[in-house]
């Protein structure tokens, strides 16, 4: 698998060529402000004493603080960090929010931790870290394997090493601690306010938009549920366990619900180990493997679970119409590449997934002015972030006869360049 921020450099070049970038210019869009490694010592419940790897990885602040997750995998490394933070630099520059871009990671698995254990690393990172975040000068939020709950806890510690209130140094936090109502959804909602404008291009009705869904947590499920409600036909969907299709209509309520009880939506017809095979059949519903949702007859297929799924091998097998990249870095530029030549339309993520961190640009300024918006507010104020941004990326994509990732690459880093001029940084 291609190393990731290898991955970045690559759409980075061909845009580059697109836009006629110097050498400087390329240079500083491939290097990071700073890369900060530290160890964590973290005492496990035995006694235990380990040493976790941990990566902050603050790429560019032209456009205001740095902003990005942190998660607690395995295999966060470098290069993973780095690549992320890039990402998240171009992300806020895309929906024109004023934060630049940042990621963190600590390499370790948390499902072998105790939820004790896992509090401790988080206080630990806070610990470590406590001189490079903070409100006006990096908002690290929550990301793959990190919760609100464990936002809550690196506030409180960041909190207490410096002695102030701080609710803006991090986002994604519980509502009781000041995190922003929507902030749950808004990523999948940012996504639909996107998909929505492109079918009103597209001049398609929501009834003939049959969606396939990979991944099934809190992105690939509101997705499934706002899509479904306003009646686009939800035809597959899969979590780590297995996929389940049916050409006519899933419910995507129903199969959280089995999610929930059962930790497989491929339950969805049982009770117990009794599965009513009749209903089955009447709906025309079938268990397959995850990866068969990805290359179902669909005209909407969303990775919403892990990065680098759509590949060089499966490309030529997509038969979806459109890809809306709500998960991170879903595509390789190798199938990337097959899907420009199959005239696949590919919602990038850094368009597609950037309403999650808009509705932490959101928290941030709620935090700083001591308001509390309603959801409706929240909502009100994402929409037409997302639907300008997609217009803007559609128009150079149109005029410039260049993919949507490539011009949203064009959007972003033409807004990340011009702050950077303005500070007299780049030529
Ligand atoms: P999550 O952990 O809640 O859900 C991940 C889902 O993927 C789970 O349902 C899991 O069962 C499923 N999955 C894992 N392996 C799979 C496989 N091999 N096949 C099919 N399904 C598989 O994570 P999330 O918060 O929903 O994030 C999903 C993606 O969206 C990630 O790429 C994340 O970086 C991206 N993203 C999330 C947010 C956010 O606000 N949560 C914002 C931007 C981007």
């Amino acid at each position: 698998m291609q190393d990731p921020f290898q991955s970045y450099l690559a759409t980075l070049h061909s845009t580059a060529a697109v836009l006629g970038l110097t050498t400087a210019d390329i240079d500083a869009l491939s290097t990071p402000d700073r890369i900060i490694e530290r160890t964590l010592e973290v005492e496990r419940d035995s006694g235990e004493k380990v040493s976790l790897q941990a990566y902050r990885v603050q790429f560019n602040n032209a456009r205001g603080p740095y902003k990005g997750g942190i998660r607690f995998h395995p295999n966060a490394d470098q290069s993973e960090v780095k690549a992320l933070a890039a990402l998240m630099a171009l992300k806020c520059a895309v929906v024109n929010i004023p934060l630049g871009g940042a990621k963190g990671g600590v390499a370790f698995d948390p499902k072998g931790y105790s939820k004790a254990e896992i509090e401790r690393v988080a206080r630990a990172f806070a610990r470590a870290f406590a001189n490079d975040i903070g409100p006006d000068r990096d908002i690290p939020a929550p990301d793959v394997y990190t919760t609100a709950e464990i936002m809550g806890y690196i506030l409180d510690e960041y909190e207490r090493v410096h002695g102030i209130s701080a609710p803006a140094v991090i986002t994604g936090k519980p509502l009781a601690l000041g995190g922003s109502l929507g902030r749950d959804t808004a990523t999948s909602q940012g996504g639909v306010y996107v998909l929505e404008e492109l079918r009103i291009r597209l001049g398609k009705e929501r009834s003939d938009m049959r969606v396939a869904i990979h991944g099934f947590g809190n992105v690939g499920y509101h997705a499934a549920r706002i899509l479904h409600s306003l009646g686009y036909r939800i035809v597959a969907l899969a979590d780590s366990k297995g996929g389940l299709v049916s050409e006519r209509g899933l419910d995507p309520m129903a199969a959280h619900r089995a999610k929930h009880e059962t930790h497989s939506i491929t339950n969805l017809y049982c009770e117990g180990s009794v599965c009513d095979t009749v209903k089955m059949s009447e709906d025309a519903a079938r268990v397959v493997s995850p990866n068969d949702v990805l290359t179902m007859s669909c005209d909407v297929l969303i990775p919403a679970a892990l990065d680098g799924v759509i590949t060089e091998e499966n490309a030529k097998d997509i038969r979806a119409s459109i890809v809306l990249e709500l998960a991170n870095g879903p595509t390789t530029p190798a199938a990337d590449a097959i899907l420009k030549e199959r005239n696949i339309l590919v919602i990038p993520d850094i368009l597609a997934n950037a309403g999650g961190v808009t509705v932490s640009y959101f928290e941030w300024l709620q935090n700083r002015t001591g308001e509390r918006w309603d959801e409706e507010v929240v909502h009100a104020r994402l929409r037409p972030l997302m639907t300008d941004s997609f217009n803007e990326i559609w128009s150079i994509h149109d005029e410039r006869d260049i993919t949507l990732r490539q011009a949203a690459y064009v959007l972003g880093i033409g807004r990340i360049l011009e702050a950077m001029r303005a500070r007299g940084k780049q030529q």
